[in-house]
């Protein structure tokens, strides 16, 4: 076994790093507060290959493999969280797909432009009555002539607001469970009867849009069914899987923030004549965080690397996904406890991300539903 990066592996790791701290961390507070989608930003992500990393040169992509994916997914969202999740969704739920499932019209089409940066992509699944239990949703899509007519309402989509294309969820068979479910890609920006809904109003990743996704009687073409029809449901518990890996790799990045805030503040801060670091509650509190994160990065990067590998993942994603998610989520609250009433005040960015991190628990699969994945995975095998 071997725990060495490649060169390249550190050379992504390295360039994201540098670009995150010169570029994305000076700005993360002021784009908490005004809720701004950070365009210019994204943009030269995508000049640096970070919104196509494992998808190939020839569409777009960066043509790298999914433990880079991994460690600037950390990069960038130990600097803005939110700028993870973009990031992300691009990568897993829209580029994955279209790589997987897509046709080469449909790959040169609609993946290239957000592989490369050019555009944003989004993953039109939730609705508000079906969430965890996806394939409850209610969204038709009805082929008639050359085209299909969509009906029906997305709820909390990430990018939802500002990306130009969508791989969308909808029912065509309403007889057949989740077996009637197809998946289409959708160019948002020429689609008439589509429009934007609400956009939430969040407690935390402020500067990712989470947004609602209207279709009135809108018309696709015939050819932007992804796979075969009957198949979106399969195609959408892969694609989620892959997604996992993206937001493990996200609540890394918060928790690493949490982990490295605290060891700062907790040298410089003295009570009682002396540095907080020198007391052993506050020791404990680090190594204690330090363990818990490298334990989530290592099964993370060991789900990255089984997808690499085209290995089985799932339940090593679930698992990922489960164990950094709870750690980010427990290592930024122990953080705001090292920074005392400073920890509470937005002058600092701990309370930040203690909002930010509560997400991981829930999208993409709550984490209650990993241990769902989890158990079922384990239990089917004995
Ligand atoms: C900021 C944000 C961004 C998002 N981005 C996207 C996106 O880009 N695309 C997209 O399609 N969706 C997106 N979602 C939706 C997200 O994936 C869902 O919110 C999530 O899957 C949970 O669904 P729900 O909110 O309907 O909760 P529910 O499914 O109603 O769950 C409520 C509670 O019940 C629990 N529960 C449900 N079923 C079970 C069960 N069988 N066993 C035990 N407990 C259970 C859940 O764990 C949870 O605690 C986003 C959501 C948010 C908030």
């Amino acid at each position: 076994m071997n725990f060495a990066l490649t060169e390249e592996q550190q050379m992504i790791q390295d360039m994201a790093r540098k670009f995150a701290e010169r570029e994305i961390k000076p700005v993360a507070a002021e784009l908490d507060r005004t809720h701004e989608h950070p365009a210019e930003i994204v943009a030269k992500m995508g000049e640096l290959g970070l919104m196509g990393i494992t998808i190939p040169e020839e569409y777009g992509g960066a043509g790298m493999d999914y433990i880079c994916y991994v460690l600037s997914m950390i990069e960038i969202s130990k600097a803005c969280a939110s700028c993870g999740v973009i990031m992300s969704v691009c990568n897993s739920l829209y580029n994955f797909p279209v790589y997987a499932y897509g046709t080469e019209e449909q790959k040169q089409k609609y993946l290239k432009p957000v592989a490369s940066g050019e555009a944003l992509g989004c993953y039109g699944l939730t609705e508000s009555s079906a969430g965890s239990d996806a394939a409850k949703m209610r969204t038709t899509a009805v082929l008639d002539g050359n085209e299909w007519v969509i009906n029906g309402e997305k709820k909390f989509i990430t990018n939802g607001n500002v990306a130009r294309y969508c791989v969308l969820a909808a029912v065509t068979d309403k007889s057949a469970g989740y077996k009637g479910i197809s998946s289409f890609v959708v160019d948002l920006e020429n689609t008439p009867g589509f429009r934007v809904g609400t956009v939430e109003d969040k407690m935390g990743i402020n500067a990712s849009g989470t947004a609602e996704l209207v279709f009135e009687d809108a018309r696709i073409p015939k050819e932007n069914l992804l796979g075969k029809a009957g198949e979106g449901f399969r195609q959408m518990l892969t694609t989620l899987d892959g997604g996992r890996i993206g937001i493990a790799s996200q609540a890394l990045g918060i928790g690493r923030a949490a982990l490295e805030e605290s060891i700062e503040y907790s040298k410089s801060r003295e009570q009682f004549g002396q540095p907080i670091a020198n007391f052993q509650a506050i020791q404990w509190k680090i190594a204690d965080m330090a363990t818990q994160l490298d334990a989530a990065e290592l099964l993370t990067l060991r789900a990255a690397w089984l997808e690499e590998n085209k290995l089985h993942y799932e339940k090593e994603a679930a698992m990922a996904k489960l164990l950094a998610s709870d750690v980010a989520m427990w290592a930024a609250v122990e953080g705001v406890q090292v920074l005392g009433g400073y920890g509470f005040c937005k002058e600092y960015p701990m309370e930040r991300h203690m909002r930010d991190a509560k997400i991981t628990q829930i999208y993409e699969g709550t984490n209650e539903i990993m241990r769902l994945v989890i158990a079922r995975s384990i239990l089917k095998k004995r």
